[in-house]
Parts: structure tokens; sequence; C-alpha cells
């Protein structure tokens, strides 16, 4: 197991209390339960200085309120800085051309929404060297881990960007830990289709790719007959929800999909491609998770990393765009896998139904052959 929560006392740690949070982090002695682990945060804040085009919704407050309102729940501990990513890490999940198209770009664009800039390249690159820092660090210490990071990543493919992302951060990662001999799987709760991370896997038995998201919007891929192809027929597994689907949905695709074909899979490490943009304040998407459903569907895969594989669990950061809702979601997923809950705002569930029943059913007639599903 990793460092348990009774680390941070400082009667039984040998780290510097300077790396949590202030003076206050003495009291958290008191209400330490040392069964449950804490989540190490991966953070630089030169992810800040990545500013891709003036009023872009993909922009620095978004970290930055992320970390005030973890300073502020007093989560914000653990803390470790990321290394730059190599180029040999890089040419595990992106050809070679494309690595170099963007290192030597300049100044230009992948896509209209995707611009690049003389700093781009490095800053993606310690994007990337933090979900590798996250991921090695909870697949050795069996502990949670979190990386916040800029820019983000499943957009991106062996040999293009797109989407606001350069580097796929979460495929580097994953990638590593197979050529290791490691089997992974990925669940992308963003609401936009990893389309990068699909592509990037699709031939691979060894990693299996979950995705939820809202099907027809950017970037159009990720219907449920897409299973994978050759050898990795099976292994890719997208639930395409459509506008309105939200807590009830995401509850019934865990039980129904997610929890099962898990289960089967037997993964070593369990990765988490988390964007907040389909909570139902999000200006990008018109799925409709609250608050707490968002944490719960975090929470549920921790437990089920925490079952299947020794805690080997890390969550890095892809989209979400409502400032607030991106905040407290990741501040209570930090409490919730730490034992704690904090105050949540934004609890309106406008799915108390199901409406996601049609996909989920598409999903499971389209793995029928692959996996044991009821
Ligand atoms: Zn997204």
């Amino acid at each position: 197991m990793g460092p348990m929560r009774k680390d941070l006392c400082p009667s039984v740690s040998s780290i510097e209390p300077s790396r949590f949070c202030g003076p206050s982090w003495a009291g958290r002695c008191l209400e330490i339960d040392s069964a449950l682990p804490i989540v190490v945060i991966v953070y630089d804040p030169r992810f800040l200085d990545h500013v891709p085009s003036p009023l872009h919704v993909e922009r620095p407050d978004r970290l930055r309120s992320i970390v005030e309102r973890l300073e502020r729940e007093r989560l914000f501990h653990g803390v470790e800085t990321p290394p730059t990513a190599t180029i040999a890490d890089l040419r595990l999940a992106h050809r070679e051309s494309y690595v170099d198209l963007v290192r030597n770009l300049g100044e230009g664009f992948l896509d209209p929404e995707t611009a690049v800039h003389r700093d781009t390249f490095d800053i993606a690159l310690l994007a990337a060297g933090g979900v590798l820092l996250a991921t090695r660090s909870a697949v050795r210490d069996g502990h949670p881990t979190i990386a916040l990071v800029r820019p983000p990543g499943h957009h991106a493919g062996p040999d293009y960007g797109g989407g606001f992302c350069y580097l796929n951060n979460v495929a580097i990662a994953a990638a590593e830990q197979v050529a290791a001999g490691r089997r992974v799987a990925i669940l992308d709760y963003d609401a936009h289709h990893g389309n990068g991370t699909r592509d990037i896997f699709a031939e691979s038995p060894a990693v299996l790719y979950v995705s939820t998201h809202e099907y027809g919007i950017y970037p159009g891929t990720g219907p449920a007959e897409d299973t994978g192809t050759d050898e990795g027929r099976g292994f890719t597994v997208n639930i395409p929800f459509t506008a309105g689907c939200g807590d009830a949905s995401y509850a019934a695709a865990l039980d129904s999909v997610i929890e099962p074909i898990l289960g089967q899979f037997r993964p070593d490490v369990v990765l988490v491609s988390l964007g907040i943009d389909a909570h139902y304040r999000d200006p990008l998407t018109s799925l409709t998770l609250s608050s707490p459903a968002y944490v719960d569907l975090v929470k549920r895969s921790a437990d089920l990393a925490a079952r299947l594989c020794a805690n080997r669990f890390t969550i890095a950061l892809e989209g979400g765009y409502h400032l607030e809702a991106l905040s407290e979601v990741i501040a209570g997923v930090v409490a919730g896998i730490e034992g704690r809950s904090i105050p949540l705002a934004l609890t309106d569930v406008l799915d108390d139904k199901g409406r996601g029943r049609e996909a989920i059913e598409a999903t499971k007639r389209a793995h029928r052959d692959f996996w044991n599903l009821r």
C-alpha cells in the first residue's frame, strides 16, 4: 500500500510540512482515518502559462479555480511536481513526424481552436510528464493520484492533434504501462469522445478504452458499434449518450456496462480521463451530470480500482469549462476518495429516469460477443 493519511501527521512523517496546506494542516491529525489513502496531486504552476488564444474556453483560470478550491478545503496536499516527458515517451503514442510537426511549428494551428505558440510544445511535454508521474506513482505505491494538467490530451491521435489537445497525456502514460507488461483500463468521462485515445489503442487488447460521451457533437466519433479493430475488437467500448443524459444514465452505465466489463478485463491499472464538461452547467455540451453524481461516478471507479488492482488509480484532467462546476467536482472527488465530503452547490438532478437507456442497450448489443453482460 502507499502512504496512508497518518503520513500527514508530523510525528510519523518525514515529508516536510510545507508541502501541505500551511498552518492549518496540523489540525488534520485529529480527523485522520488511517484506513483511507491520501490522493497524491501532480501539479505545476507552469500549466497556467498555456494560453491558446485570448478568451479561449480552455484557459488558465480552469486550473486556478481548482487549486483555489482544493486549498480552501484543505485538500491541496502531497503535491508533486511533474518531470518533462521525453521524446521517447511521446513516441509510445505518437508518430515521429507528428511530434516533429508540433515541436517545430513555432506559431500556427492544429485546427482553428488549437493554436500552437512557441511555448506550447514545452508545456504539453510537462502535461504529459504530469500524467506519466501520476501513473508511475499509483502503480509503484498502490495509491490514487490525480494529475491536474493543461493542455488536455484525449483528442490527440497517433499523427494529429485538435480539440484543444496536442499530446495525448493519458495514452502516453497508458502505453508506458503496456510496455511494462501491464493491462490498462482507460475510463474517459469527458463529454466528448476521446477519438485520439481510441485511435491509438483501437488494435490493442492490452488497453480497454471505455468512453461515455455526447454522441453527435465534436469530434463526431464514438458510436456503440465501434468496438475496436483486429486484435483489439471488444476492447473499445463506446456509450454514446444523447443530449439530456445525466445522473441516472451514468449510474446505469456503471452498473450494467463499465463495472462488469472491467471486472472481466481485470486491469493492472485504471486511468480516468476526467473532463467535467458533462456537467449540467457546462457551456459546451448538453449532458446533465450534477456535481454529486460526478463525484459518485469517479468514487465508484476508484472503488473498482481498489478491488481489482490494489488502488493503482490515476485521474487526469481533460476538459470542463464552467469554473464552479469544475472546481467543486474535482475537490469533491479528491475529498470523496479520502473518505471526506465537502459541500457541493450544483446539485440539480435533471435526469432521474435514465434517458440513456437506449445508448446503454446499443453498447451491450455491440459487445455481447466479447463480454458477459446481463
Ligand atoms: Zn470535452
